[in-house]
């Protein structure tokens, strides 16, 4: 190799990462336990450690060809048997790594459209997916991209979970797949999976339990749950992530699939081109070997032991956070949270003097340097209304901050408390008022939101609502101006029609990446 200073350098390495630093020091911060979403610190630093010198051995790697580099087969096959073991599945139970929840729950869908196209001879219909509404977006996300139909079903607005009967009247012969959560995101409800499993299984339909937040928790959960894993009979599919509750760097998830055959629609492979012969069990084609080597360190690092350990911090710091807020006047803890999460929203049993809200208690957190996040409400297609509520992921470091969090929790209800939720027909008002042409273009906008509404004119309705700099030197980086308080830009996310508000979200995360101006010399 020849020596980087026999090259004309434009900076040196120094100087480069000094500026990396100082960029990262404005991040929100990955360790610590202030941010209860996104990061999953596990509170050990040498696991970390180990993680990052693992990457860094494998980050040269090719994850494309793992019959090339051998490393990548034998760690994969390591990370899926893991899995595979701690989620009850027996030999027919096989696997992938993948980059990331979405791209198992894209995978996991994959297959099941095409093992439902080809037990039907490739016919040209279009398959469904049946889910609970509380599913992730990723399955939004892979009904978009893979052409399939996203049929939701209403969940009970008061725990979060959907009646086994009305995920049954759905199904039918178009239905490649049901999805399940252990548990969902929004309200950590963990659906019904066995009684799930017992009216898809008789009927020969897929089902798929998205484990992505919950699987490496809930495998180690100190109370006892429902069965929820490969041990039910009608499991087909379940999803992981390590960078979850794996403790790895973003980048790597399991996706276990029961049956060889099933799993094999999976792979894409062509042979008919004049480069290499192609197959891919994910979605890319060259991949970085790094992540599925932190995670595999970690794996062996922990075992099933040190696993259990970590969780068995989370869940008391769960249990400690949940009798918090139900110590709160005026907040309450939604349905029957299962695993390291919760979801939390305004108590309406009590008088509205003394209620909080979520949004505002979640800004009153964050002044003091505490990261909640903010969920908005969402009426169901059979009208009734989920909460607005603030989310909460426990991670085993949760557990070292909990004096100074739930402090912080109780000033931040007292400082709200009585305070009445951003009222979104005053928000929406607001920015009518602040576009020119009023009301009237806001309306244009929204019809137009379905059709492709230009990028200007949406960045113009973000710069009037306050969201986006105008270009000068004193905005945020990256061009955003996002505001202290979040509790009225929810209250517009819920206001506004769900397409324009999809529409000016793309525009403002667009806008932060826009090129930078400066170009390098
Ligand atoms: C995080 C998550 C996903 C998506 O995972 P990413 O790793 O963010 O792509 C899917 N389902 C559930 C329940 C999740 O919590």
């Amino acid at each position: 190799m020849t020596d980087l200073r026999r090259i004309d350098l434009r900076r040196e390495a120094s100087d480069i990462l000094a500026e990396l630093e100082a960029l990262r020091a404005a991040d929100a911060p990955t360790h610590g336990g202030r941010v209860l979403s996104y990061v999953y610190d596990s509170g050990v630093a040498e696991l970390d450690e180990l993680a990052g010198a693992a990457a860094r051995l494998a980050q040269p790697v090719n994850g494309l060809d793992p019959t090339t580099f051998t490393s990548v087969a034998v760690m994969e096959a390591a990370v899926v048997g893991f899995a595979r073991s701690v989620f009850g599945g027996d030999d027919d139970v096989v696997g992938s790594v993948t980059s990331g929840g979405t791209e198992s729950c894209l995978l996991a869908v994959k297959s099941a459209r095409d093992a439902w196209r080809s037990a039907r001879r490739g016919t040209p219909r279009v398959p469904r997916i049946v889910a609970p509404v509380t599913v992730h977006a990723a399955f939004h996300k892979a009904a978009h991209y893979l052409g399939l139909e996203l049929d939701l079903v209403a969940v009970d607005p008061a725990t979060g979970v959907p009646a086994v009967a009305d995920i049954e009247q759905r199904l039918g012969d178009d239905v490649a797949l049901v999805v399940v959560s252990a548990p969902s995101y929004p309200f950590a409800s963990l659906d019904p999976v066995a009684d799930v499993a017992a009216i898809t299984a008789p009927r020969g339909i897929a089902l798929h339990v998205d484990a992505c937040i919950g699987g490496f928790a809930l495998a180690f959960w100190p109370d006892r749950l429902p069965a929820w894993d490969f041990s039910v009979p009608g499991v087909t599919s379940l999803s992981a992530d390590l960078h979850k509750y794996g403790y790895a760097p973003k980048g790597v998830s399991v996706l276990l699939t029961r049956g060889r055959d099933r799993q094999r629609h999976q792979y894409f492979a062509t042979t008919a081109w004049p480069g290499y012969p192609v197959v891919n069990p994910t979605m890319t084609g060259s991949k970085p070997a790094g992540p599925l080597a932190a995670a595999w360190a970690i794996i062996e690092a922990l075992g099933e032991p040190g696993f259990a350990e970590l969780i068995g911090r989370a869940a008391r710091a769960t249990a400690a956070l949940r009798s918090c807020v139900e110590d709160l006047e005026g907040l309450r803890v939604v349905g029957t949270p299962v695993g390291p999460l919760l979801a939390v929203a305004t108590d309406d049993s009590v008088p509205v003097d003394r209620r909080v809200d979520p949004h505002h208690w979640a800004d009153a957190a964050r002044a003091s340097g505490w990261h909640l996040q903010l969920q908005p409400g969402l009426v169901q297609a059979d009208g009734t209304r989920l909460p607005h509520t603030t989310h909460l992921t426990v991670t085993p470091v949760t557990e070292a901050v909990l004096p100074e969090l739930t402090q912080a929790l109780d000033d931040a209800a007292e400082a709200v408390r009585g305070v009445p939720a951003a009222d979104g027909a005053l928000v929406v008002a607001g920015l009518a008022s602040a576009v020119p042409g009023g009301a009237e273009a806001l309306e244009a906008a929204a019809a137009a939101a379905g059709d492709g509404l230009d990028a200007e004119s949406a960045a113009a309705l973000l710069r009037a609502a306050g969201l986006l700099g105008d270009g000068s030197s004193g905005d945020a980086p990256g061009g955003g101006a996002l505001p202290e308080r979040m509790a009225p830009v929810l209250a517009l996310v819920e206001a506004l029609p769900g397409p324009l508000t999809e529409r000016l979200l793309v525009e403002l995360l667009a806008r932060v990446v826009e090129p930078t101006r400066s170009p390098i010399e």
